[in-house]
């Protein structure tokens, strides 16, 4: 059986705790390989490997650190293809998402090669007689990356990519059900020329996240997964004094008003719902449909539903892969099960897929949801539409402000005040304007509100930047006799 172990120093080290997680292929079903889970032992040799190599890397200059990162962006350009490989054996994700998971990160990648125009402090000449002032921004020393299981590329190019060309080194612990990609990126870091230590993988559960969060060499913990663990995970870190942004969970709704194109509200509600098998922190989880056009748009979604090709990642033509386990794959089947008795009515239940050997389901949609109801209340994490009716759009957008979730939203209307009203009112921290998934470009920032994000820094973009750095102000004045005297007075400006 493969055995996936940790990344430091540039090299495949290892474990040697004796634990270990098991990887499946959710299109088959089958174990395929098992991921090493670190001791605490484990993982502060990672973390000592990283403060070892900070020393240098801190002081490279930002051309040579620029020069590194444009050399990964080719590499991952030349190598996109079998990284796509590696995410659908263990992610299960179709062709089609895994290239488009590799091109959102490689946007980062981009943006952080801009780092020598993006470190530029400020200066004030003559700020006092003689005195010059002016900021700059360092780094922060050893930074950690918490990632999930639904982008195992992209999020960790969310944070290394900027954190390590500001003049971080990173320790990275990604999913432990899907932990090849991080360790693909790795080995193209290295042929790139990143020195060693300065961007390492180690893998593990919770004794390793605790570690993390407790380890005095930890500068700042970047999370994303789930609510409860990002909760858990700002909480501990901060409590340790450490700088922590974590993502959390979602449900995202989308607020069709009678006057939208329903063809392209229909057309983006199921790209939206649906695209990565709703494995999306992003994805519309429930369309809030204004009453009288609710029928005719649910009738819309009737028909585009069933359409949607489900197969392997191995299949060109597939359009929606499996689940990432078995277990999640039931609990999302649960709430179809459950909707009816709960008053709200399952239009598609896609659960007869669920006898297949992979961990697959089918597109299912369910109509006449409400709050109260499992459906909604919970972050389902896979391919269900919800249909929620409402009398207007007051009481759409109270529907998602009451919501616990503030991640993404959208409004599929014709009238730019109404778009324009929506934007200024919703409690949402990215918002789309007949876009249903409206992910910013990197040079954006990425991040929700309310539970769906802890911390005051969003990530990736110019949040990005501040987060992984720390201001300084130099205060200086160069010898001059004419202006030297004793003035034991609070500094002012003279
Ligand atoms: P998860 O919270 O189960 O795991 C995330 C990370 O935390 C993993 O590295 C995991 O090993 C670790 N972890 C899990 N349980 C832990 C525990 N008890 N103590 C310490 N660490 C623990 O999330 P997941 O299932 O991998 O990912 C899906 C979730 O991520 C969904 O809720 C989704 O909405 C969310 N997500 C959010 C965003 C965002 O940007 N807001 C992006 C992607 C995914």
């Amino acid at each position: 059986m493969q055995r996936i172990s940790h990344w430091v120093n540039n090299k495949v080290v290892a474990g040697t705790s004796g634990n270990t997680g098991k990887v499946y292929n959710p299109a088959t079903g089958e174990q395929q390989s098992e991921v090493d889970l670190a001791s605490i032992a484990e993982v502060d040799a990672v973390i000592a490997a990283a403060k070892k190599a900070g020393l240098e890397w801190r002081s490279s200059n930002l051309s040579r650190r620029a020069e590194i990162m444009f050399r990964f962006r080719e590499l991952v350009v030349a190598n996109k293809n079998e990284l796509a490989n590696v995410l659908s054996l263990e992610h299960g994700k179709v062709p089609s998402d895994a290239m488009g998971e590799i091109s959102r990160g490689i946007e980062n990648v981009e943006f952080a090669c801009g780092i020598p125009a993006l470190l530029k402090g400020g200066y004030s000449e003559q700020a006092s007689t003689g005195v010059d002032v002016y900021s700059i921004r360092q780094p922060l020393g050893v930074v950690a990356g918490i990632t999930p299981f639904n982008f195992p590329a992209m999020v960790p190019m969310w944070m290394f990519a900027n954190a390590i060309m500001c003049g971080n080194t990173f320790v990275l612990k990604p999913s432990e059900k899907d932990p090849s990609a991080p360790m693909f990126i790795a080995e193209l870091l290295r042929q790139a020329g990143l020195p060693d230590g300065v961007f390492n993988v180690v893998h593990g559960d919770k004794i390793a996240v605790d570690r993390i969060l407790s380890h005095p060499d930890i500068a700042s913990v970047s999370f994303v997964g789930s609510t409860p663990i990002a909760k858990y995970v700002y909480e501990t870190g901060t409590k340790n004094g450490k700088r922590v942004q974590a993502l959390g969970g979602a449900k995202n709704h989308m607020l069709v008003l009678p006057d939208a194109d329903l063809d392209m509200a229909a057309d983006a509600a199921v790209s939206a719902a649906f695209g990565s098998a709703g494995e999306r922190c992003m994805a519309i989880s429930v369309v809030l449909a204004v009453d009288t056009i609710a029928d005719e748009l649910v009738e819309k979604l009737k028909t585009r539903v069933p359409k949607i090709k489900v197969g392997p990642g191995t299949d060109p033509t597939a359009e929606m892969g499996p689940l990432i386990t078995r277990e999640h794959r039931d609990k999302v089947a649960s709430y179809i099960t459950n909707a009816n008795g709960e008053g709200a009515s399952v239009v598609i239940d896609g659960t007869d897929k669920a006898k297949d050997a992979g961990f697959f389901l089918n597109p299912s949609l369910i109509d006449k949801v409400k709050p109260g109801m499992k459906c909604y209340d919970e972050e389902i994490f896979g391919p269900i539409l919800t249909v929620m009716r409402v009398k207007s759009y007051q009481e759409g957008l109270d529907t998602i402000n009451s919501n616990q979730f503030g991640n993404g939203t959208a409004i599929f209307t014709r009238d730019g005040g109404v778009a324009r009203q929506f934007q200024f009112d919703v409690q949402v921290g990215m918002v789309g304007i007949n876009v249903p998934i409206p992910v910013p470009v990197s040079y954006y920032s990425f991040g929700g509100w309310k539970a769906s994000l802890f911390g005051d820094q969003h990530m990736y973009g110019p949040e990005g930047i501040n987060f992984f750095t720390r201001g300084k102000v130099v205060t200086s004045r160069w010898p001059d006799p004419r202006t030297s005297k004793i003035d034991l007075g609070f500094p002012s400006a003279r």
